[in-house]
């Protein structure tokens, strides 16, 4: 068995690198991907630990992508999954840093737009919280800390949503960009969650094509959120569309206990190892 969506530290899952591959090994798991929010800083960590636990690790990260589609002035946000058997070539890291930059930016210009309502949020701060992937939930989490709202939820409908007073949009790459990158740098992409497209029916099958067009290897069929009959659907769309299927139990350690490292939700996640050959044979 293997489990190939993994959040640790380095994005905001609440379990180390090297507390997960531990974990991996006392559950018997034969592979992981460790696949953080826009970045790979666990792998420092992680490469070493699982060598010497003796258990094999692909290189993975989960993007956040728009999808844009013609006639839209508001691209919906897809969360795109790319795995690397053999690394990820120099340029992808570079493409990734680019992403970095344009999420750091997007936080000094929040900070600056919260001043504004007198709410007094810092760089530093945000960073000490969030690292890398310092975001609008750390933001709103200080909101908190320091009294100026009462919940998380107050300072996203009153400040850091889209509709929020102090919103500052950030430059996401488009789901074609992502799986381009993904795909120019040897990496197999697919989508994450499916079911969280929040589409049903023909509706979400044309998504699903118009990724599989784009260029998109696979969909991710096994995921804590889905059903069995979720998973049917997104095999029969994979068949249908000539994508590969991945899966993985999305373990977030602490922030969401109810999921499990390799098994998900009450056993609901069991990805059978044949998922990663596909894989490995359809990276470069
Ligand atoms: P960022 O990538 O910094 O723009 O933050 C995006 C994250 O903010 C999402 O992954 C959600 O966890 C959270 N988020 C976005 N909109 C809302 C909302 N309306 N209410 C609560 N959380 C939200
Ligand atoms: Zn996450
Ligand atoms: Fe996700
Ligand atoms: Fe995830």
């Amino acid at each position: 068995m293997i489990d190939l969506h993994v959040h640790t530290t380095a994005s905001d899952g609440t379990a180390t690198p090297t507390a997960v591959i531990q974990e991996a090994r006392s559950i018997g798991l034969d592979a992981i991907s460790i696949t953080d929010h826009d970045t790979f800083d666990a792998y420092e960590e992680a490469v070493p630990a699982a060598r010497e636990a003796g258990l094999q690790l692909i290189w993975g990260i989960e993007i956040s992508t728009k999808l844009v589609q013609p006639g839209k002035t508001f691209g919906k946000t897809v969360h795109l999954l790319g795995y690397f058997p053999k690394g990820p070539a120099p340029e992808f890291l570079e493409w990734i840093k680019e992403q970095q930059q344009a999420r750091h930016e997007r936080n000094v210009q929040l900070c600056g737009r919260l001043r504004q309502f007198d709410i007094d949020i810092t760089m530093d701060e945000v960073k000490a919280l969030g690292r890398n992937m310092a975001g609008r939930p750390h933001f709103a989490k200080l909101m908190v800390q320091k009294g100026y709202v009462e919940t998380i939820q107050e300072a996203f409908d009153k400040y850091l949503d889209e509709r929020g007073q102090a919103y500052v949009e950030k430059h996401d790459p488009t789901l074609a960009e992502g799986i381009r990158h993904i795909r120019d740098s040897g990496g197999v992409s697919s989508l994450a969650h499916p079911v969280r497209l929040n589409k049903v029916g023909t509706q979400e099958e044309d998504l699903i094509r118009q990724m599989a067009k784009m260029g998109m290897h696979a969909i991710e069929a096994y995921h804590c959120d889905h059903t069995e009959r979720h998973q049917e659907r997104y095999q029969l769309m994979a068949r249908r569309y000539d994508l590969t299927v991945t899966g993985g139990s999305d373990y977030h350690g602490d922030l969401k206990p109810e999921v499990k490292l390799g098994t998900g939700r009450n056993n609901n996640v069991v990805v059978p190892n044949k998922v990663l050959d596909r894989l490995r044979a359809l990276a470069r």
